[in-house]
């Protein structure tokens, strides 16, 4: 699967806000946000051209892909998914892309990033309801129960990015268990309950041209 490899904290500066894609050092002063908001490359601080309303529909779609690290195709594949679905299209493509198995493992506090979280999935570290699954799209189901696996318990990586979830916060419709590295969906969450700022109906609109 294609992914970006570029340095990260570009997207962030290209969007104007933080994405927070790399864990501890977004919640630090040494964000890129924090110390150079304004667009990367060499023309970035230079004068702002008034914005046609397609590049504005445009950046909304890039900042939510971006932040949820997918790729054109794989993002096109969940507007799909929600506009086929019989709840309103906007909403209905954010709670398909919280309902990733990655995401859900960033919002546990169990990784620091989504990427990282990709990458821990991808080496079988997690169950779900007692069963061992590596693929990071996995659309995880209200209910659900996620733990790391028992050996993988005594990783570090585990132990820190727990305590940085505890200071990140936890959305109300999950629980975790840090002692038993363990987290459970209580519910899927309501639009109302997403607070990234993004405005779906930019990017329904942008599809629908
Ligand atoms: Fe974005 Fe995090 Fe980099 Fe800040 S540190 S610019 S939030 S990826």
């Amino acid at each position: 699967m294609a992914r970006y490899t570029d340095p990260v904290c570009r997207l962030c500066r290209r969007e104007g806000i933080k994405l927070f894609l790399k864990g501890e050092r977004c919640y630090t002063d040494k964000c890129a946000i924090e110390r150079r908001n304004y667009a990367p490359g060499q023309h970035g601080q230079g004068r702002r051209r008034k914005i046609s309303e397609y590049a504005v529909q445009l950046r909304e779609k890039q900042r939510l892909k971006r932040m949820y690290g997918l790729m054109e195709k794989q993002f096109r594949k969940y507007f799909d998914m929600a506009e086929n679905s019989k709840d309103v299209t906007g909403p209905a493509l954010l709670i398909l892309l919280e309902r990733r198995f990655d995401n859900m493992v960033y919002r546990l506090g169990m990784a620091g990033s989504r990427a990282e979280a990709r990458q821990l999935i991808l080496h079988r570290h997690f169950m779900v309801n007692g069963k061992r699954v590596n693929i990071p799209s996995y659309l995880i189901s209200s209910g659900d129960e996620i733990t790391v696996t028992e050996r993988s318990q005594k990783k570090e990586v585990f132990r820190k990015s727990l305590e940085l979830g505890q200071r990140r916060g936890l959305p109300a419709w999950l629980t975790v268990d840090p002692e038993k590295f363990a987290g459970k969906i209580m519910k899927l969450p309501e639009r109302e309950e997403l607070t990234m700022p993004v405005n779906e109906r930019l990017i329904v609109e942008l599809y629908s041209k």
